[in-house]
């Protein structure tokens, strides 16, 4: 699930790779790879830092992860039950935990961590900011809560991952109202095996929020996000 093309400026490339959260986003200069489940480590080359949102099954494989991480190099970044669960696998300079409200830099690519709505021991989402600033809200399997339309605010979101089905309580609906409140300029329904529920989520999102970009995502296809204007 590696990107082999290079986004030009002011632009991101995504791949999204299973049926949960898993997200490769390459900016110009940097690979992060989200909750990486259901693939093989040799699918990903060049990898900067893997971010795991939670430590359920289907965001967290920690052999997985530690096979990735000793074949790139590359730092992990996870919320503190994750960190736990990993630590013998990580040497502790590779591993950072993420809590809501921390920033973790790669060079001029920030990575800060969030709250996230799921019954999870500690969940995070992320905030990932490119080199050009093109802003990407990665909610893992989060519901919509009041302070996404702060962080929406603040931030100026150019796309957001929305958690349409699987997890507790997640729907079409719930997707949308996400992309409700944190305004982004394009939103991606993902975290569902249902094209039935995306091709839902790009109705509703179509008749409530006709301003907003609706990306209704394939696995394992490349797509390319330009910066909000
Ligand atoms: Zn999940």
């Amino acid at each position: 699930m590696s990107i082999g093309k290079t986004p030009s400026r002011n632009e991101v490339l995504f791949v999204w790779f299973n049926r949960y959260a898993g997200v490769t986003l390459k900016t110009p200069s940097k690979t992060l790879v989200i909750d990486p489940v259901d693939v093989k480590p040799r699918d990903f080359k060049g990898v900067d830092a893997v971010l795991i949102t939670h430590e359920h099954y289907d965001h967290m494989d920690p052999s997985l992860i530690s096979e990735l991480q000793k074949s790139t190099q590359c730092m992990i970044v996870a919320d503190p039950t994750s960190v736990k669960k990993l630590r013998h696998l990580v040497s502790q300079e590779k591993l950072v935990e993420a809590r809501p409200g921390s920033e973790v830099k790669f060079d001029s690519v920030s990575v800060k961590a969030e709250s996230c709505n799921h019954p999870a021991t500690t969940p995070v989402s992320f905030i990932i900011a490119s080199e050009d600033d093109i802003k990407v809200f990665h909610t893992a399997d989060s519901l919509p809560f009041p302070e996404m339309a702060t962080l929406g605010e603040k931030e100026k979101l150019d796309l957001v991952f929305c958690t349409v089905g699987i997890a507790p309580g997640a729907s079409p609906e719930t997707g949308v109202e996400i992309a409700r409140l944190t305004r982004a300029k394009v939103a991606v329904p993902y975290h569902t095996g249902s094209p039935a529920d995306q091709r839902k989520f790009a109705e509703l999102l179509r008749k409530e929020l006709p301003k907003t970009t609706c990306l209704v995502p394939e696995t394992g296809k490349i797509y390319q996000v330009s910066k909000r204007r």
